[in-house]
């Protein structure tokens, strides 16, 4: 390995690359620590050699080099994954993606860009190009927006912030191209456009490193961070339903999320008394235009409004936007005071016209007492509206966590398993076909990511 790996630095001449220790200690880590079940199972897996090319060129030969000396390689954008899909589980090659960050055309409607920009300085430079006036947005973020890349977040991502207004990243037209290098000894560039882009997406790098990609804008909006207090869990989530339904008709929102009143104390020193301990919470991002009918639908729940202020009034007061108190970053705040938490990833049945199913979410509550504290994201789909649940579980050993997860999925809900770290079962448990046939074309010898997808079998054992 030794050899291999110094024949690779001798190909890569010119282009940053370091094996300092605590530089690869860093750079072999992601959020996979919200998992004690991932701890165990990523603890002491480390990269070799840490390699930073600035351009795609630069990229075609760490790719050639690697697939010459069949040295794994692992792609890291933020490195802010939860499933440890940036850690690699069989030593080699770290390529870290972030020196390729330039905005390449912006249109009305789009951008083209490469993989490694941060999506906030992305949404900043859309927003201040003079393509569209009053500037243009991302349709979604994940909450992780001003520490994640686009790359990694179209890898690796779901869905997040937008998503309630916009849908998820796989629905159609919200990503029109991407941009992959090949790894092999001579690598080829190739574009997927429309449906193909699903080859790629969320294939967590095993299958092409992205280099470049094409994502849908829309005109910016001066989103108000709202929070609204609730006499119960119960009537958060019933507001959260129908205004969700009314979004794009009556209502527009970028964020709806309901958080239970157990919440509020790991969000004191942030909200204080925005987010007292006598009513469950519902953080939003409203249009102003429709602010008027937003705070009507809440006040006939029962709401009461403790903070609506823009992005730029928030910073002015120090106070953290409301994407920061959704999707994953919920439980960021109970770990940072609290480390005996995990998490689950949900997702509730929606009918509609009436929205998920309250009551179960009650008797839910009432079965685990303080061993689980719920918090729902509103969202939707190419098929409609859509609630995630993201509750906060008190860790008692892997046995417990699985027995909460059977009984999720006795009440008819699916389980998204983030205590993994495959695609497949961390997914619907079923192999992408599709995504495998691109592997056979864009990393033939199966260096990209090992271990991270099962459908991908040695040459050896395929039948
Ligand atoms: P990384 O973690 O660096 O990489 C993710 C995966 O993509 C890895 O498998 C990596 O190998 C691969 N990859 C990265 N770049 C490339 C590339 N150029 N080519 C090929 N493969 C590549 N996720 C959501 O979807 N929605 C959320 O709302 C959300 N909220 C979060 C909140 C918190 C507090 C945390 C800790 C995580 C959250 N996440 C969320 C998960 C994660 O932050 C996002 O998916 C994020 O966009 C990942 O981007 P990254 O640059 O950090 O990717």
């Amino acid at each position: 390995r030794a050899d291999r790996l110094q024949a690779f630095r001798a190909a890569i001449a010119g282009i940053a690359c370091s094996d300092d220790p605590a530089l690869l200690e860093a750079k072999s880590r992601d959020y996979a620590w919200y998992s004690p079940v991932l701890q165990v199972l990523l603890d002491g897996k480390r990269g070799e050699l840490v390699v930073r090319p600035t351009t795609e060129e630069e990229v075609i030969r760490v790719a050639a080099a690697c697939a010459r000396q069949r040295l794994p390689l692992t792609v890291r954008g933020g490195g802010t994954g939860n499933y440890g899909q940036c850690v690699p589980l069989e030593g080699g090659v770290i390529l870290d993606i972030t020196g390729l960050d330039r905005v390449l055309e912006v249109q009305p409607g789009s951008v083209l860009c490469e993989a490694g920009i941060l999506i906030l300085e992305l949404e900043r430079a859309v927003h201040a190009h003079p393509a569209v006036p009053g500037g243009q947005e991302l349709l979604m973020y994940p909450s992780t927006r001003d520490i994640a890349t686009i790359g990694g977040f179209i890898a690796g991502g779901y869905g997040g912030t937008g998503t309630v207004r916009n849908g998820i990243l796989k629905d159609p037209g919200n990503v029109s191209l991407i941009r992959v290098v090949t790894l092999e000894e001579e690598p080829r560039v190739i574009e997927l456009h429309g449906a193909d882009i699903q080859k790629v997406h969320h294939a967590f790098g095993t299958n092409g490193i992205i280099t470049r990609l094409r994502l849908a804008l829309k005109p910016a909006v001066d989103w108000v961070h709202h929070i609204a207090l609730y006499p119960s869990y119960a009537g958060a989530l019933r507001f959260g339903c129908q205004a969700t339904e009314a979004i794009g008709t009556t209502l527009d929102a970028f964020l709806i999320t309901a958080v239970d009143r157990r919440f509020a104390p790991y969000y004191e020193s942030e909200f204080g008394h925005r987010f007292p301990p006598d009513g469950d919470a519902v953080f939003a991002m409203v249009n102003p235009a429709c602010l008027g009918r937003w705070r009507e639908l809440m006040r006939q729940h029962g709401g009461r409004e403790t903070m609506a202020l823009t992005e730029p009034e928030l910073k002015a007061q120090g106070l953290s936007p409301a994407f920061e108190c959704a999707w994953n970053h919920t439980t960021l705040m109970a770990l940072r005071q609290d480390k005996s938490w995990t998490n689950l990833q949900t997702v509730y049945p929606w009918v509609p016209g009436q929205g998920i199913d309250i009551d179960l979410v009650q008797r839910q509550m009432d079965r685990y007492g303080d061993e689980v504290v719920m918090h729902h994201e509103f969202g939707r789909n190419a098929d409609g509206c859509v609630s995630f649940g993201l509750p906060l579980v008190s860790y008692f050993g892997k046995e417990r966590l699985y027995e909460i997860i059977r009984e999720h999925e006795a009440d008819g809900c699916l389980v998204f398993d983030n205590h993994v770290y495959t695609i497949e079962d961390g997914g619907m448990k079923t192999i992408d076909t599709a995504q495998i046939d691109f592997k056979k074309v864009a990393d033939p010898h199966g260096l990209m990511n090992p271990g991270k997808t099962r459908g991908w079998l040695p040459a050896y054992a395929r039948p």
